[in-house]
């Protein structure tokens, strides 16, 4: 396995706490943000030190990292550039709230070597976008998506779907219909201990189902083709930094509560194939604590390419999966497999494992199979899922 060559780092601070969501995010102040800077200004140098790249792929991500002004975005950016040499060589992506950026702006980030912009739009609608209690109106987003394409900057836009009372394919004809080369679909979900679990707000499944499917659809008509489950591109903009994570490549986190994959160190087991690494969350990561390491073996290694694999067109090679892992899929998962194959929820062409149409629609209930056939596996590989 090469090298990580991909950089995720996260910038916790949000213009507002929207009620959904479970991420690691906070309101700003000046000192917490001049804090956070020089933490990450540290941990970067010592990142760098261990593995120098270069970074193929580069991902700000949040919170709301355009949320950061220019000073400190630069400082961000600076950081970077000082450890690894450079951006991401081949894509650099900055999430922005459409309420924090104009043209002038959009076109600085470009200057500064930003190559993408990831939208949360979630809605063009705007009693949609008041429930989800976002600050930016469905004019003012969809306004977002002409300036970032205007600067020069590769679009990619999320929306939410199953939001009560929302008109979904609407909102997704607005989002292929807008010019950006890449949209994510989110379902709405409820996460435990968030405001909208607090007031019981319940997404109706069936709804959801059909979201989904619409989703495929609309879509498609606009020339933005399904790649993984919640992601859809036109040919060529597929996300480079997320494909990473898909293929189970090793990828490098900087920031509170970031999560990477790095290869195995000396004083990690023998038999670990990789190492997952999660931050602490701000107050902790401030102190400083270090991450927390947890050592990944051949059977949990399989387990989440086939969970990330799955979920993707391109599917998961076994034969790779083998040289990767020493898991050999059809010798260890049987009886999910002739399950899944028999009723066509997943198909091989040669050596590799692709899950059918119906399959990604019933993909949670495919993986449980392989789960349940490697219940030791299953509990390690669950464990990471959760803790990302
Ligand atoms: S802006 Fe994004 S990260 Fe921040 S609270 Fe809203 S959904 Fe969460």
């Amino acid at each position: 396995m090469e090298a990580p060559r991909s950089l995720y780092l996260h910038v916790p601070f949000c213009p507002q706490v929207c009620p959904y969501c479970d991420f690691h995010k906070m309101l700003r102040n000046e000192p917490l943000v001049a804090a956070y800077l020089g933490r990450l200004e540290a941990e970067a140098a010592v990142l760098a030190e261990r593995f120098p790249g270069p970074l193929d792929t580069l991902y700000l991500g949040g919170g709301t990292p355009s949320h950061l002004d220019e000073t400190e975005l630069a400082r961000v950016l600076h950081a970077v550039r000082s450890g690894w040499g450079g951006l991401g060589g081949a894509e650099t992506t900055l999430e922005a709230d459409p309420g924090t950026f104009d043209l002038e702006r959009a076109a600085r980030w470009r200057e500064a070597g930003i190559t993408r912009l990831s939208i949360g739009m979630q809605s063009t609608q705007d009693d949609v976008l008041r429930f989800l209690g976002r600050s930016h109106s469905g004019a003012e987003a969809l306004r977002a998506l002409e300036v970032g394409l205007a600067a020069g900057l590769e679009v990619s836009v999320d929306v939410i779907t199953a939001v009560p009372g929302q008109d979904a394919r609407g909102d997704l004809e607005a989002a292929g219909a807008s010019g950006a080369q890449h949209v994510s679909v989110y379902t709405l979900t409820v996460e435990p201990f968030t405001p909208f679990a607090r007031r019981g707000v319940e997404v109706d499944e069936d709804r959801a189902a059909d979201d989904f499917d619409l989703a495929e659809e609309v879509l498609a008509r606009h020339g933005l083709a399904r790649y993984e489950v919640s992601n859809h591109a036109r040919p060529g903009f597929e996300s480079r930094h997320n494909s990473v994570y898909w293929r189970g490549d090793y990828w490098l986190a900087l920031g509170p509560s970031a999560a990477g994959f790095e290869p195995a160190a000396p004083g990690d087991p023998p038999w670990a194939l990789g190492v997952r690494t999660h931050s602490p969350p701000i107050k902790r990561w401030l102190r400083p604590e270090p991450a927390e390491r947890t050592p990944v073996d051949g059977t949990t290694l399989a387990l989440e390419l086939l969970m990330t694999g799955l979920r993707t067109r391109e599917g998961v090679d076994v034969g790779r999966l083998e040289a990767r892992t020493g898991v050999d899929a059809r010798q260890r998962y049987p009886r999910a497999l002739e399950v899944a194959l028999e009723h066509e929820l997943l198909a091989f062409e040669a050596n590799t494992l692709r899950a059918t149409r119906a399959g990604t629609r019933l993909l949670n209930a495919v993986l449980r199979r392989f789960f349940e056939e490697d219940p030791a596996g299953a509990l390690a590989a669950g464990a990471i899922q959760a803790e990302r």
